[in-house]
C-alpha cells in the first residue's frame, strides 16, 4: 500500500482507496474491461450500493404490506425505501 497524490485536490490518498476522503474523486479509476471476451467488465461495488439494495427491499416489503391491506404502513416504508434507493444510486 502506498500513498498517492489525489489529482483532484492533492489531498494524501492510498493507493488502494476508492475514492478521495477530502474531495471525493476517485482514486481507481474506472474499472478495466475484461481481456479477450465479449463479457461485460467486473463492477467495483460502490458505496451507495448496500443503499439501493436496502431500499430496494424496503419498497418490496412496502409494496407487499401495501397489497395486503396496510396502506399506510406499507406506503409508508415503500416511500422510505424508493429515498433510499435512489440515495444510493447518488453515492458513489
Ligand atoms: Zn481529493
Amino acid at each position: 500500500m502506498a500513498l498517492i497524490k489525489c489529482k483532484e485536490c492533492g489531498h494524501q490518498v492510498s493507493d488502494t482507496a476508492m475514492a478521495c476522503p477530502a474531495c471525493g474523486a476517485r482514486i481507481s479509476g474506472d474499472p478495466v474491461p475484461v481481456q479477450g471476451g465479449g463479457s461485460s467488465p467486473v463492477r467495483v461495488v460502490r458505496a451507495g450500493f448496500k443503499w439501493e439494495v436496502i431500499g430496494a427491499v424496503g419498497v418490496i416489503i412496502g409494496v407487499i404490506l401495501f397489497a395486503t391491506g396496510a396502506h399506510n404502513v406499507g406506503g409508508t416504508i415503500g416511500s422510505v425505501g424508493f429515498v433510499v434507493f435512489m440515495i444510493g444510486r447518488f453515492i458513489n
